[in-house]
């Protein structure tokens, strides 16, 4: 009898989770609450930092784990896990040798911020919409003209006490320089700034991408944090800021403003940790058992993780954790 190992959550974490547990002979289950695999790769255009069209990325995965014959169940929400076995929403209970979760993160809610008025001025948008206007070939202003000036604001629920976000959401930097870059080549002639506190460019290649940014594409990079948005008559969006370099007040009037927003921890986390006694990191990630030499196990013994449900990852990262987690779980199951 193969040893049977569920799998929660089928994004990019889950589905490369699965594909290295069926290489080690175990019998992966995928249980996915959406209708579809995929997760947030699903909204994206193109990936930093190779500009490769996501879609790509996404066919390639759906169709590894199609030709590997693992199960799948989709539009299947997981409410409650045990290291033998978890519950779904529906209330079935799925019973299993062992359970990696990979339920991802969630986007931070940017109209919880509401001195940028996103959801009530008309072009004030965020990271994940511009990803969506990227997929549609439809980038324009609401009322359908080209932007001519455009302003990215990073750290959007990140390192932001306020909101109970203190982490740094790692991807948003290099997110904001390569949307940034996107927007210039769609729009040569458009002004692009983009509003920072750090810069944080942490992977290979990511540098290299915010230096062509500004010299090549000219983006303008400022250091400091835009305190409001209004709209103007005109309807654009009146930016105030500060440029903390200079020690001077900014006021600008831009066509669009796009706010890069954080991943924060999913909320489900809570229940997920509070029945198994899961232990949770401050953020609300959930918390490996050790961060060097366990960082996909879990304390609870026969739970294990993959990917964004631990700390923001970029994809590079999350697909290899998918394989970590597999063969830790594959050796605790004795496969
Ligand atoms: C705006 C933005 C742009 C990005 N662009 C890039 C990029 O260009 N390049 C790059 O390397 N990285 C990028 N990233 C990071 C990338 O999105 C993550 O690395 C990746 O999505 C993490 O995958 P994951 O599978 O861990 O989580 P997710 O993508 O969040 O997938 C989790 C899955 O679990 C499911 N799930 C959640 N809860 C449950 C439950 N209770 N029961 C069942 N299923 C559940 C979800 O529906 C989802 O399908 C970007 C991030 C953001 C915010
Ligand atoms: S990666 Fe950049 S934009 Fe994102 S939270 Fe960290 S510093 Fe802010």
């Amino acid at each position: 009898m193969k040893k049977r190992i569920i799998v929660i959550g089928g994004g990019v974490a889950g589905m490369q989770t699965a594909l290295r547990l069926a290489e080690q002979g175990v019998e992966p289950v995928i249980v996915e609450k959406e209708p579809e695999l995929g997760g947030k790769l699903r909204g994206w255009h193109v990936l930093f930092p190779s500009f490769t069209p996501a879609e790509e990325v996404l066919t390639a995965l759906r169709r590894r784990v199609n030709e590997s014959g693992i199960e799948v169940l989709t539009s299947a929400e997981v409410t409650g896990v045990e290291p033998r076995s978890v519950q779904l929403a529906d209330g079935r209970v799925l019973t299993c040798d062992s359970v990696v979760v990979s339920t991802g993160f969630t986007l931070f809610d940017a109209s919880i911020k509401e001195e940028y008025g996103y959801g009530i001025y008309d072009n004030v948008i965020t990271s994940a919409d511009l990803e969506r206007m990227f997929n549609e070939g439809r980038v324009t202003k609401a009322d359908g003209t080209a932007p001519r000036r455009i302003a990215f604001l990073h750290c959007v629920g990140s390192r932001d006490e306020k909101v109970c976000q203190q982490h740094c959401s790692k991807v948003c930097c290099v997110t904001g320089v390569k949307q940034a870059m996107e927007m210039k080549r769609l729009f040569p002639e458009a002004d692009v700034f983009n509003f920072y506190m750090d810069i944080r460019m942490f992977g290979p290649g990511y540098e290299e991408m915010y230096r062509e940014a500004q010299q090549k594409y000219n983006i303008h990079f400022v250091r400091g944090r835009i305190s409001e948005a209004s709209p103007t008559i005109e309807g654009r969006v009146q930016i105030k800021a500060e440029d903390t370099l200079t020690g001077r007040p900014l006021r600008m009037s831009v066509d669009m403003l796009v706010l890069l927003v954080g991943m924060r921890a999913n909320d489900d986390n809570a229940a997920l940790a509070a029945g198994a006694g899961l232990n949770r990191a401050p953020s609300g990630f959930m918390a490996p058992r050790d961060l060097f030499l366990e960082n996909v196990c879990s304390n609870v013994d026969g739970i294990f993780y993959a990917g964004a449900v631990t700390a923001p990852k970029n994809i590079g990262e999350t697909l290899n954790e998918g394989i970590a987690a597999a063969d830790a779980a594959a050796r605790y199951v004795g496969a």
